[in-house]
């Protein structure tokens, strides 16, 4: 080998070993943007109003990257920021990926699926159980939430199963202070990583009849930590 190829390669080994220090640098929210773009196959589309899902349609984002534009939110944790889907009864959302600024998420009104779905960074919050029926999340993905990520608004059936979130404050809250309403919901086969975070709890609700059934749960979080259910008659209980 020449001395000027000998030099090349050494060059090209310099800036390999800059870049990798680099990005390790930024840990563990340079890993899980990075899972994030990886599967990424579809091009960035724009958002400036909410998009509706007509009653009983599918939406298949085919993986494209939705980008809520300002008029939505900014993505804090200020109220009142709009949605960037809005799924009437019995709509589907399914092969999306919600980017930054991530606004009020997903408002279900009833029966949805949502299946196939990454927020690369929650807003105020992921998805708001908006009307009641069942609503399924099934393999889905959520990253940097700053608090909550699924709101439940109203009485409904909420599973969430086979899905990953990562960064979070609770996974799930039934709104505060509600007494009366009843929700169902059911957790399987789901992971919640607690890398470098302090979550207050996976799941809170102030309702005494809201039952919580659960299996296959992966989490570093120590169990007594997993449920706030402070009023007598919540049911929590695997399955
Ligand atoms: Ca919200
Ligand atoms: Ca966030």
């Amino acid at each position: 080998m020449k001395r000027k190829q000998i030099f090349a390669l050494a060059l090209m080994a310099t800036a390999f070993a800059t870049g990798c220090s680099k990005s390790n640098e930024q840990l563990p929210e340079t890993i899980a943007k990075a899972e994030a773009s990886e599967a990424r196959a579809g091009v960035v589309i724009s958002v400036p109003a909410t998009i509706r899902v007509a009653a009983g349609k599918t939406f298949d984002g085919h993986n494209d990257i939705y980008k809520a534009t300002s008029a939505l939110g900014d993505g804090s944790q200020d109220e009142g920021q709009k949605p960037v889907f809005r799924l009437e009864k019995g709509a589907k959302l399914i092969n999306v990926r919600i980017a930054f600024p991530g606004c009020d998420g997903v408002h279900c009104y009833g029966d949805n699926l949502i299946s196939n779905v990454t927020w690369e960074d929650v807003g105020e919050d992921a998805l708001t159980m908006k009307a009641g029926g069942n609503i399924t999340i099934d393999n889905c993905r959520a990253y940097f939430a700053t608090d909550k990520v699924f709101m439940l608004s109203s009485a409904g059936k909420f599973t969430l199963k086979n899905s990953t979130i990562k960064t979070f404050g609770k996974i799930m809250r039934q709104i505060g202070g509600d007494t009366k309403n009843t929700c169902e919901i059911i957790i399987d086969n789901c992971t919640f990583d607690i890398t470098g975070q302090k979550p207050t709890c996976l799941v809170q609700s102030d309702s005494p009849t809201t039952t919580l059934r659960y299996r296959g749960i992966k989490t570093a979080l120590a169990s007594d930590k997993w449920w706030r259910f402070p009023n007598v008659g919540s049911q929590v209980k695997p399955f």
